[in-house]
Formats: structure tokens, C-alpha cells, sequence
């Protein structure tokens, strides 16, 4: 039999839809799944019967024709945005703002985070809030959760877990090392049970009344809100609701925006509603490669020292840029703490498989399935394969500029943040920071069927 050039995507996922009329067998898909993300590899579908996916939508980012692209889920916000009984709240994930200007005839890079929170209040929004908020409380949880590892001999090293394709990758093909994830959730899952409980606590607002959209770079954030253990404002409440209403992609937002006759580029500038408005530009390089990671750093050494980073010593430039795996081993009160950064999966396969044999050693793991960080996002605008490099730098140029020109470099020391924890949370990993804002983890090698390929 011939061998099929496309991918198989689950009849029931999510994240992406798939139309075998529009395939003309140019073999993209397979490539990016087989050798960047490695999952076409790693499973055999007579054994597994089902295709396996971790969502991350690279495979529609690289199809020419759409026959793979993501399940969308705007014309349901369109839909939601008319209704005026309904507080509509939305959140914008960092690496949209470099990027959805590309849709609009604007280079990568180009920040448009103003706009976007005027055009979504042209469209009907109630609030927009900064999904860097949501980073900054990930920050304080993870940075805390590393710390506690490290002074007190627990499982190392600490994988991030922001990533949601990675935790299914690891759930499905390395369940072994489950125990070395953080249990923080995402960014944007901290987020949304916030502003499901918090939010409509400050605001008075029922939360049955509230609809929460999220706007991300990526496909598997669509699965990833439908996740038992990241939807916690039920619990919380006692009461049958979900955290996060809908995501849409960054494509989706300007196919919004352009249905909806929006030019994007020629709207002014707003500001971010309270209280989830600010975030730090720490919070803001997590959409980049490394930025996990640097973020996490910089709050670990004021948790370890009581001291924030002088301003020559706040970036950490060996894990920035395009490199595979790129290392830093940073110094803090005596200890030497080992990082790596994997940018994509291939990448991180190695590692683990490097780590597992003992080969190397890490106290603390950065790993993004998408190679360039959430950036390059299966939900991001397409580039073509000539343009890819230079837009990749542009974007995360972008990003980097945000935080080389922002004054709160520091997640610890935003306002918001410090409200939140004296007003709700308490301390980070308190009782309720911990109900609401960290996560467990499933053995999932049974959807394999008998073993990984490789
Ligand atoms: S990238 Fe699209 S057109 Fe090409 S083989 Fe895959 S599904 Fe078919
Ligand atoms: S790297 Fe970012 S965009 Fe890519 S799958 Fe992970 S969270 Fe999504």
C-alpha cells in the first residue's frame, strides 16, 4: 500500500478539523509531526487504532490548503458577542500582540496590543484583560514550587507544565516523569479560574452570567480547557460551569476582526481593564523560547535571597534565542542550579532521553513543544517556508523589546499580583492558590496500545 504523506487527526479532537477533500498529499504535515514534534514516530496506529495528537496544531500551520486547520470556535463567540444579558470578558495571551499584525499587512514583530484591546471592545467585549496577569501568578506558584524542590530535596529536575501539548506528550510517551512536572497549571487555566472566582467576587458579577474567551497562539489550548483537573471554579462554587468558555487562535481573531470590518492597524490605542490589567514583562517573554524559564528565574532568586536582580543581571541571554537546547547554571546563595531549555519537542525527546540514561543532569527544565516558544504557535498567522526564519526573530525580537523597554520586569513586584495574594490567595501554594491554580497528571501510555515506537 501506498504510503499516506498527511497526518491523521482524531475524529473527536478539539483542537483541529481535518477535510481529506482539500489534501493534495504535499507531505508538510507529516514532516513537521514526524520530525519536529516526533508524535508520527513515536506511535503505531494498528496498535494504537485511534491517531495520537498532542494538539499543537503545526501541522495546520503548515498546510498550504487548510485542509487541516484549527476547530474554530470564533463563529460561537460571534454569536455570544450579541448577547447582551452576558458579561463577555476576554484575555489575550502575550505572543498574540507580536504577531496579528501580520494579518493586517504589518511586519512580525510590531506590538499591537492597544489595538487589540479596542478592537475587542468594538467588537462587544465587557473586559479585556492581559493574559501576562496569569503568567505572573504561574510565576509565583512555579518559582515557589522549584525552590521548595530544591531546599528540600524533592524530585529533580522540575519540568515546566505551561505547555499543554508537552503535558499530553508526556502523559501519553513519558509517563515516568510525570512526577518531575510542576504542578502549576497554565497561564491562561490560572486565568480563567480566576476570573471565575476572584473576578466575579470583586465585580459582583454571577458567575453563570460571565462568558470567558480566551485568545491564545495556540490549537491545544482548546483541549486543554476541557481538562477535569484544570477546571476549578466548579469546585470553588459548587455550582456546574467551566473556567474557560472558548479559545480562539490568533487567525481566529483577525478572521473575527475582518468579518466584522475592523482594521485592526488603524484603531488607537486602550489600556487593559482592572483588576487582571497588568502584568509584568516577565510575564510577557513566556511567549518566546527561554521565557518560561528566565521568568521563573528572576522570581526564584528574590524567593532564595530576599533580593530582586540588579538590572544588569535580569537577562538571562544563554537561554534567549533559537538554539535546540540551550543551558544556563545559575548561582544563587551557593547553589548551583542547572537549567536547560528545549526549544521544541524533538529537542526535548533527547534530553529526556539523555536524562533517563543519566547522561546529563538538570535541577530545572523548560520545554515548549513549538519550536521558538508559543510565537510560532499552530494558531499563529502562517508564514511561508522562505519567510520563516526572519519572521521567528521578528516576533521574538518583539517580544524581548516589550521587556527590555518595560519598567516591571519582575512578577513579584506587580501590584495586581501582590492584591490578589493579599486580598484572595494569600501566599503563593496557600490552600486556595493551590485548589485553584495547580493541577494533576495521568498516565496515558494506554492510548498506545503496547509500547512507543522508538
Ligand atoms: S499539509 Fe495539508 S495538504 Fe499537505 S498532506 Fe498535510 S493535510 Fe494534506
Ligand atoms: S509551545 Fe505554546 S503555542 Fe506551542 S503548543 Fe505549547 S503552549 Fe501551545
Amino acid at each position: 500500500m501506498e504510503e499516506r504523506l498527511d497526518v491523521l487527526i482524531p475524529e473527536d479532537s478539539n483542537s483541529l478539523v481535518k477535510d481529506m477533500d482539500k489534501c493534495i498529499q504535499c507531505g508538510y504535515c507529516k514532516n513537521v509531526c514526524t520530525n519536529d514534534i516526533t508524535v508520527a514516530r513515536m506511535y503505531d496506529i494498528d496498535k494504537s487504532r485511534k491517531p495520537i495528537c498532542v494538539n499543537c496544531g503545526q501541522c495546520a500551520n503548515m498546510c498550504p490548503t487548510e485542509a487541516i486547520r484549527e476547530k474554530f470556535d470564533y463563529l460561537n463567540v460571534k454569536k455570544v458577542l450579541k448577547n447582551k444579558n452576558k458579561k463577555i470578558v476576554f484575555s489575550v495571551a502575550p505572543a498574540v500582540r507580536v504577531a496579528i499584525g501580520e494579518e493586517f499587512g504589518l511586519n512580525p514583530g510590531t506590538n499591537l496590543e492597544g489595538k487589540i484591546v479596542t478592537g475587542l471592545k468594538e467588537l462587544g467585549a465587557d473586559y479585556v484583560f492581559d493574559i501576562t496577569f496569569g503568567a505572573d501568578l504561574t510565576i509565583m506558584e512555579e518559582a515557589m514550587e522549584l525552590v521548595d524542590r530544591i531546599n528540600n530535596k524533592g524530585i529533580l529536575p522540575m519540568f515546566t507544565s505551561c505547555c499543554p501539548a508537552w503535558v499530553r506528550y508526556a502523559e501519553i510517551f513519558y509517563p515516568e516523569i510525570l512526577p518531575n512536572l510542576s504542578s502549576c497549571k497554565s497561564p491562561i487555566t490560572m486565568q480563567s479560574s480566576i476570573i471565575k472566582t476572584y473576578f466575579s467576587k470583586v465585580e459582583n458579577i454571577d458567575v453563570k452570567d460571565i462568558v470567558n474567551i480566551v485568545v491564545a497562539p495556540c490549537t491545544a489550548k482548546k483541549e486543554e480547557i476541557r481538562r477535569k483537573e484544570v477546571n476549578k471554579a466548579s469546585k470553588y462554587w459548587d455550582k456546574d460551569i467551566i473556567d474557560t468558555d472558548y479559545v480562539i487562535t490568533t487567525r481566529e481573531l483577525a478572521m473575527l476582526f475582518k468579518e466584522e470590518n475592523i482594521q485592526l492597524d488603524k484603531l488607537k490605542n486602550s489600556k487593559f481593564d482592572s483588576p487582571l490589567e497588568r502584568g509584568s514583562s516577565a510575564g510577557v517573554i513566556f511567549g518566546n523560547s527561554g521565557g518560561v524559564a528566565e521568568a521563573a528565574l528572576r522570581t526564584a532568586y528574590f524567593y532564595m535571597t530576599g533580593n530582586n536582580l540588579k538590572d544588569d543581571d535580569i537577562e538571562f541571554n544563554s537561554i534567549r534565542g533559537m538554539g535546540s537546547v540551550k543551558e544556563a547554571i545559575v548561582n544563587i546563595n551557593d547553589k548551583e542550579i542547572k537549567v536547560a531549555v528545549c526549544n521544541g519537542m524533538s529537542n526535548a525527546k533527547e534530553l529526556i532521553d539523555k536524562l533517563l540514561n543519566k547522561d546529563v543532569y538538570y535541577d530545572f527544565v523548560e520545554v515548549m513543544n513549538c519550536n521558538g516558544g508559543c510565537i510560532c504557535g499552530g494558531g499563529q498567522p502562517k508564514v511561508t517556508m522562505l519567510n520563516k526564519m526572519t519572521t521567528k526573530k521578528a516576533r521574538m525580537d518583539g517580544v524581548y523589546d516589550i521587556d527590555s523597554e518595560d519598567k516591571l520586569r519582575l512578577c513579584h513586584e506587580n501590584p495586581e499580583i501582590k492584591d490578589i495574594y493579599d486580598k484572595f490567595l494569600d501566599k503563593p501554594n496557600s490552600e486556595l492558590a493551590h485548589m485553584l491554580l495547580h493541577t494533576e497528571y495521568e498516565n496515558k501510555s494506554y492510548l498506545l496500545g503496547g509500547g512507543k515506537n522508538d
